[in-house]
C-alpha cells in the first residue's frame, strides 16, 4: 500500500503506521526518522540537516523533500510505503505531490484518524517518557504506569513527564496542528483521496483502513 496518515499529536498515527507495516511489510515513514537516520549515517543530505539542526533551525522543507526523495527509492519502499506525519502543510503536500509523480509513484489512499480533542489531552498528559535519551521507553500513568517509585522498566532511569506534554504545551500543539494541517484535509479531498476515519482503537482502525484499499480497487 502506499497510504499518508493524517491525525492530530496523539491520534495514534504511529501505532497505526506499525499495526499496518505489519500487515503487508510497507515501510513506516516519519520525517523524523529520516533525519534520524541520515544524521546518523553521515549521508550529503544529513550533514546539511545536522547543520541546521544544530543551530536550532528548522530543517528547511527542500532539505526534507530530497531526503524523503531518497528514502522512497530504497529498495524495501517497493512493497510500499506508509507516510506517518508528513506532509504537515500545503506546500509541503504540493512538493509531495510533483515528487511522487515524478518517481512514478501513485498514492492508494490518504487517511485522515479524526480523534477527539479530550481523548487526546487524556492520552498526551497521562503519557510519561523515560529520561535516559538511549532507552525512551513511553509509558501510560493509567494503562501502562512505571515502577512504583517512578523508574523505567527497562533500564531504572527516573520516567517524566516531558515539557512538550503539559495539558497547556499539548493544547498549543493541537491549536498549531488545527492551523497548518487541517487545511490538507481540503487538498487531499479535491485529489479524491481523502477517508475520514473515526478513531478510538487502533485495530479497529487498521480494519477500516484495509477494508478503504480494497473498496478503491
Ligand atoms: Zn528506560
Amino acid at each position: 500500500m502506499r497510504i499518508i496518515l493524517l491525525g492530530a499529536p496523539g491520534a495514534g498515527k504511529g501505532t497505526v503506521a506499525n499495526l499496518l507495516s505489519e500487515y503487508d511489510r510497507s515501510v513506516q515513514i516519519s520525517t523524523g526518522d529520516i533525519l534520524r537516520a541520515a544524521v546518523k549515517e553521515g549521508t550529503g543530505l544529513g550533514k546539511q540537516a545536522k547543520e541546521y539542526m544544530d543551530r536550532g533551525d528548522l530543517v528547511p522543507d527542500s532539505l526534507i523533500l530530497r531526503m524523503m526523495e531518497e528514502r522512497l527509492q530504497a529498495n524495501d519502499c517497493k512493497k510500499g510505503f506508509i507516510l506517518d506525519g508528513f506532509p504537515r502543510t500545503i506546500p509541503q503536500a504540493e512538493e509531495l505531490k510533483t515528487l511522487l509523480e515524478r518517481l512514478h509513484l501513485t498514492l492508494d489512499l490518504v487517511v485522515n484518524l479524526e480523534v477527539p480533542k479530550e481523548v487526546i489531552l487524556d492520552r498526551l498528559t497521562t503519557r510519561r517518557t523515560c529520561s535516559n535519551p538511549d532507552c525512551q521507553t513511553i509509558y501510560n500513568v493509567k494503562s501502562n504506569p512505571p515502577t512504583r517509585d517512578g523508574k523505567c522498566k527497562v533500564c531504572g532511569w527516573p520516567v517524566i513527564q516531558r515539557d512538550d506534554e503539559s495539558e497547556e504545551a499539548i493544547t498549543n500543539r493541537l491549536e498549531t496542528y488545527n492551523e497548518k494541517t487541517t487545511p490538507l484535509i481540503g487538498f487531499y479531498q479535491k485529489e479524491g483521496l481523502l477517508k475520514n476515519i473515526f478513531s478510538l482503537n487502533s485495530k479497529e482502525t487498521v480494519k477500516n483502513i484495509k477494508k478503504a484499499l480494497t473498496a478503491g480497487k
